[in-house]
């Protein structure tokens, strides 16, 4: 039966001529480490009582706790949960971090709740994972409609029912919780350290490009500041039901305030169907919602250059092959929107040493991290003429085949 899992275990099939990893290691990682699927009790405003659906997946812990983010969403469900730990698995391996791969999620609409529905949602999904999370065993994150304040609440339940002060059993947490300076806007600037890397290469020049940013939210603003910052213009954006158009490219800080304000708007700037920002003929695509954005029935339309996947698995495995019929350059998630989590391990290391970094610093490393697994991720492609998602995963499956390798006793058996 085809599913997001199966689609994303595929992705690593043809990686694994150039990665050269033992049996071991692929066995391993054909099955979660663990599943877990629990119901979440909440009381609601109007005193009825509702249960929601919630799960956890924890993938392959060989490299370091299971690390991933929490998502809030109707369509949550296991296949997709367990899909999203196992390609965390693949982005911590592929930017070096001390991570396994692990991703939780609530089948809930989150805009149905009031604060107060939601706080007790948030901490009764806490209540059912406690005893499989902690911040040497599983650490959650923010992810679709889970933000700062959800994160706080998240960890303060932990606090209270383990009875100690425990910042290091989430991340992405408000800067006065233990936070980390920078991780609001880290998905997006890691994702743009990844464009200004590659970009320049594949579009051949500095630009100023044209970007479309389908998504935009907590990723998709980040980068689309960062584009309009550099001087790039953002000509599209789009949430879940509004998409802009304008030529001679959206007022970001704008949209933003008016996103914040209750709805996206932006002067100057046309309503256009949502399927036609995909098809806009643009330097870059930046599908920044939720997966199978691009599939076999609209792949064909793309027309822009190169597609940088900052949600994540925005691409299907067939819109991939219709992409690369078209000469349409995929930049694939597990590098591009490898920010969040990167920044995250900063927030994690801060907690455990006790010792917050300046904002510059966060910018610093996070910087030199991002351009280190791009630039490798690029030569891997360079030495086999490979599309760079097969490089990507082929780099991330040589560090998780050693952390297998170096524990593992096949050797004996020979
Ligand atoms: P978010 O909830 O802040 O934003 C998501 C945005 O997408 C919202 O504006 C929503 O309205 C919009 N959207 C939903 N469906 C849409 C549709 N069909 N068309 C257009 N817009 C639509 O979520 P986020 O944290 O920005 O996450 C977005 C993606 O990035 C997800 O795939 C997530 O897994 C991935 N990601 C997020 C982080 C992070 O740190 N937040 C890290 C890595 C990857």
């Amino acid at each position: 039966m085809s599913s997001t899992f199966t689609d994303a275990k595929g992705r690593l099939e043809p990686a694994i001529e150039y990665a050269d990893v033992s049996a071991d290691t692929l066995e391993r990682l054909r099955l979660p480490k663990s599943v877990l699927k629990v119901s979440i009790p909440v009381r609601m405003d109007d005193g009825s009582l509702k249960v929601f659906a919630g799960y956890r997946v924890r993938y392959d812990d060989t490299r370091g706790p299971t690390k991933g983010g929490i998502r809030f969403h109707p369509d949550v469900n296991a296949d997709e949960v367990q899909s999203l730990a196992f390609w965390m698995t693949f982005k911590c391996a592929a930017l070096d971090l001390p991570f396994g791969g692990g991703k939780g999620g609530v089948a809930v609409d989150p805009k149905e709740l009031s604060t107060h529905e939601l706080e007790r949602l948030s901490r009764g999904y806490i209540d059912a994972v406690a005893d499989f999370i902690g911040p040497n065993v599983d650490i959650p994150a923010p992810d679709v409609a889970t933000n700062q304040l959800v994160m706080g609440w998240m960890m303060d339940q932990y606090s209270t029912i383990t009875r100690r002060i425990e910042p290091g059993v989430i991340t992405g947490k408000p800067v006065a919780m233990g936070g980390s300076l920078g991780r609001d806007t880290a998905t997006g600037d890691g994702a743009w350290h990844v464009i200004r890397t590659l970009a320049p290469r594949l579009l051949d020049g500095d630009g100023p490009w044209t970007a479309a940013i389908q998504g935009f939210g907590n990723a998709g603003q980040a980068l689309a500041t960062q584009l309009h910052n550099a001087g790039h213009k953002v000509v599209a954006v789009s949430d879940s039901k509004t998409a802009l158009y304008n030529e001679e490219g959206i007022d970001v800080p704008a949209a933003r305030q008016a996103k914040a304000d209750g709805a996206l708007e932006a002067d100057g700037a046309k309503e256009i169907d949502a399927e036609e920002l995909l098809a806009l003929d643009v330097d870059l695509l930046c599908p920044s919602a939720l997966e199978n954005a691009i599939h076999e029935d609209n792949a064909g339309d793309v027309r822009a250059r190169t597609l940088w996947e900052v949600a994540n698995g925005p691409v299907t495995a067939a819109a991939d092959d219709v992409l690369i019929g078209n000469d349409v350059i995929v930049v694939p998630d597990i590098l591009v929107n490898a920010g969040g989590v990167t920044v995250s391990w900063f927030e994690w290391v801060q907690n455990r040493a006790g010792l917050p970094w300046s904002a510059d610093e966060v910018r610093e490393r996070l910087e030199e991290h991002m351009v280190e697994a791009t630039e490798a991720i690029w030569s891997l492609r360079d030495e086999h003429d490979i599309p760079l998602r097969t490089a990507a995963y082929a780099h991330a499956l040589r560090r998780i085949g050693e952390a297998v390798d170096a524990r593992g006793s096949a050797g004996d058996y020979k």
